[in-house]
């Protein structure tokens, strides 16, 4: 009864009694039945053969290849992972009677996300298109809708946290600090990422305090971007609150006076970490100096600084300040290309104000993202040359 009222309802939502996978073999049919959550499901193994699949399981995670690209999922949650990335799932996976059940997701949504060079589904007539292999494709890994290949992981670290407030946010609404817009920016840029289909890394999610040598610990082998988001501020001078504007800077020693008064303020929420202050940085240019020699990824971290400060200045009312340089100990622990974006003025009324707007929040993140996107591109163009040339 419960299961005859939640398929009715499946099928008021617009889920289909069967899914019709269409491809160089014909037309299979394959059924959908509601699942214990009244979510539309898919058996596997008819999905898979369907699809010139497979479907193995150990009764804790089923591994469903199609077009040779791996999907493991949790058996009885609502997870999967797929290119080293833990995703979410409209409904648990199913597993009953030695049937696995998957989502009516996966075919909707998911296979035409990630494989969409090979797949198409069509949700009013409940049909799987597939393309069938390219002929002498340039590469056999498939590639999203943007053209990135999958499994890119970008760490995203929203700047200070917890007893650590970043700066006031002089132009800020009242209780409102630097940690909670970088946080904010973060969360949305983490979206904006995952929606391009780049994994996304967070070295904090909520009012968190993280040692600045341990944030660039989230991004090593595996992750291709250190991405380090802060807002800038000034100290009480004459005119302090006219300037406003931002800037992407890569690591490096600092070429200018601003620059390293900016390192110098962003590195002093080190005295958080002990409850003292180190007072000025002794030392720690040595420390990062020595660092920079190790770090061969300069080239590629001016270039997303220069990417992200292009795309900024579209949609950032303030002004277009520049990539520029200097010794940020949060960049210097991450062993890939990293960048620390200060994304206006807190000690500017416009500034605060557009920082703390949720549109522009929005805007930014998205238009970061797209930076992000467009440098990792390159990147594989750069990189695939090389590929392609062994492969031929
Ligand atoms: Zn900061």
């Amino acid at each position: 009864m419960i299961a005859t009222l939640a398929l009715l309802l499946g099928l008021r939502f617009g889920a289909p009694g069967v899914v019709v996978v269409t491809g160089p073999a014909g037309e299979v049919r394959v059924p959908v039945r509601s699942g214990p959550a009244g979510a539309p499901m898919v058996p596997a193994s008819q999905l898979v053969a369907a699809l010139d699949g497979s479907v193995t399981t150990d009764g804790v995670w089923a591994e469903v290849v199609v077009a040779r690209q791996p999907f493991r999922f949790l058996v009885g949650a609502p997870l999967y992972i797929f290119s080293s990335q833990l995703q979410t799932l409209a409904a648990p996976v199913w597993l009953t009677r030695d049937t696995l059940y998957l989502p009516l997701q996966f075919v909707a949504e998911i296979i035409p996300y990630y494989l969409g060079e090979r797949y198409r589904y069509d949700p009013r007539r409940g049909r799987l298109e597939d393309l069938g292999r390219r002929a002498a494709p340039a590469s056999n890994v498939a590639r999203l809708p943007n053209g990135l290949r999958p499994g890119h992981i970008v760490t995203i670290d929203p700047g200070h946290g917890g007893v650590d407030p970043g700066n006031p946010g002089t132009y800020f609404p009242r209780g409102v600090r630097e940690k909670d817009v970088t946080l904010q920016v973060g969360l949305l840029l983490r979206d904006e990422l995952k929606r391009r289909g780049v994994g996304v890394r967070m070295t904090r999610t909520t009012d968190s305090l993280i040692a600045l040598g341990d944030r660039g610990g989230y991004c090593t082998a595996a992750c291709d971007l250190f991405v380090s988001l802060h807002v800038n501020s000034l100290a009480r001078r004459r005119g302090y609150t006219q300037i406003r504007g931002f800037e992407t800077y890569f690591l490096a020693e600092a070429r200018t006076e601003d620059a390293a008064r900016v390192a110098r303020m962003e590195n002093d929420a080190v005295r958080f970490e002990t409850g003292e202050s180190q007072g000025p940085m002794t030392g720690g240019l040595d420390f990062i100096l020595k660092d920079l020699q190790l770090n061969e990824h300069l080239r590629e971290s001016a270039r997303v600084a220069e990417l992200v400060q292009k795309n900024l200045k579209v949609v950032h009312t303030g002004d277009d300040r520049g990539v520029k340089q200097a010794g940020f100990m949060v960049l210097t622990t991450a062993r890939r290309p990293a960048i620390l974006v200060e994304m206006g003025y807190s000690t500017n009324p416009q500034d605060g104000r557009f920082l703390t707007s949720r549109k522009s929040q929005r805007s930014m993140a998205s238009a970061i993202a797209e930076a992000i996107v467009e440098y990792l591109r390159e990147y594989e163009r750069k990189t695939g040359a090389a590929d392609s040339g062994g492969s031929r």
